[in-house]
């Protein structure tokens, strides 16, 4: 940390700024620049509130050196791998699918084989609900989490469910692959340190009001945690706009791939709310350069117990994993070789 210092402060109140920074536990080596001498703090500074230095009479600011959060941004270049599914860092985009909430065995196990054909790797199923209104259906708990490994069992596709606390992850941990971590939970960081002992990859979905630099920083708590397996997922975020249910921010996708390794992918869904605008932002996610798709699917949407209005058939999800498969050859770097043909075309007129 560098501490900045008033201009042309008297070498008197610079030795007050020393002294006070070594009553504080830290060495600080000061440099006469002109007109603001600077003071250099060694020592580990994260554990004390950055106040406590720039209130130091004399001190006009304090520059940070180093990450805000040294995990998420030195996060290794490499895919989070779920089974033998890898998502993101190169690897081609996933499309996760599956219904809003589990509603009951037959349902999940129709949605579940359905989806698979369609082409998703991974089945989603909410089994623990956050819902607005208490009195929604909340799910069925543990007895969703069991047709959920029934699922797989049967089609083979890992799944996704989301804790909402650390009594429901420990019940989860003997049903899925992947942990996700809710909008509503992005800031329980109880519940993010919990799911960074474990070793199950996480999705975290993006907090309805979160900044960039928060969802980074949750993501931080489950790496220092020891969880290096971290799926960040745009969901929307809430603005004025009421014709979508959320605005899906599709610039964050843009910015959290220049800013980290770990892999992102968008949930088109809860990011609009609407069945006929998953496909369009779909489409528009993986030209962002998102690594995955998570989407709400309901073998007969009109009648999903929860999130009916933005669920899609395995119909309509087909098509979207055709485009996915599409854009990202259209946007891969093979494909940027792959232009010969125009090139063959333009020698032909000539
Ligand atoms: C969900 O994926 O089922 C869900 C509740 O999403 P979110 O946490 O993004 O609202
Ligand atoms: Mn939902």
């Amino acid at each position: 940390m560098i501490l900045v210092l008033n201009k042309n402060l008297p070498e008197a109140e610079i030795a007050g700024v020393v002294s006070e920074i070594e009553r504080l536990g830290f060495s600080a080596q000061v440099v006469l620049n002109q007109p603001n001498p600077l003071v250099f703090v060694s020592g580990d500074v994260k554990v004390v509130p950055s106040h406590l230095f720039s209130n130091i009479a004399g001190v006009e600011k304090v520059m940070k050196l180093g990450p805000a959060c040294p995990r998420v941004d030195n996060s290794e270049g490499r895919p989070v791998v779920v089974g033998n599914i890898k998502i993101g860092y190169g690897a081609k985009p996933v499309v996760i699918a599956g219904p809003c909430s589990v509603e009951n065995e037959e349902m999940l196990l129709q949605t579940a084989h359905a989806v698979k054909v369609a082409g998703a790797v991974m089945l989603r199923g909410g089994a623990f609900k956050p819902r607005t209104s208490p009195y929604d259906f909340r799910g069925l708990g543990k007895q969703a989490l069991e047709y959920l490994a029934q699922a797989r069992r049967q089609t083979g596709l890992p799944v996704v469910s989301e804790v909402m606390s650390v009594e429901q992850l420990e019940i989860a941990l003997d049903y899925v692959d992947v942990l996700q971590i809710g909008a509503r939970n992005m800031y329980n960081y109880e519940l993010l340190s919990a799911v960074g002992k474990t070793q199950l990859p996480v999705l975290l979905k993006r907090g309805m009001s979160a900044t960039i630099n928060d969802l980074l920083q949750a993501a931080e708590y489950i790496m220092l945690a020891g969880n290096s397996q971290v799926i960040l997922c745009e969901r929307g975020i809430r603005t004025f706009e009421t014709y979508t249910r959320n605005t899906l921010d599709l610039s964050a996708v843009a910015a959290l791939k220049t800013l980290t390794n770990l892999p992102v992918i968008v949930d088109p869904s809860h990011g609009t709310g609407r069945k006929d605008l998953i496909r369009s932002m779909s489409r528009a996610a993986i030209a962002a350069g998102a690594d995955g798709l998570i989407i709400e699917v309901h073998p007969q949407p009109m009648r999903a117990m929860s999130d009916a209005a933005q669920a899609i058939t395995p119909v309509e999800l087909e098509k979207i994993v055709m485009d996915t498969r599409k854009i990202y050859e259209l946007f891969s770097e093979e494909a940027t070789f792959s232009s010969a043909p125009a090139l063959s075309l333009a020698s032909t007129v000539s």
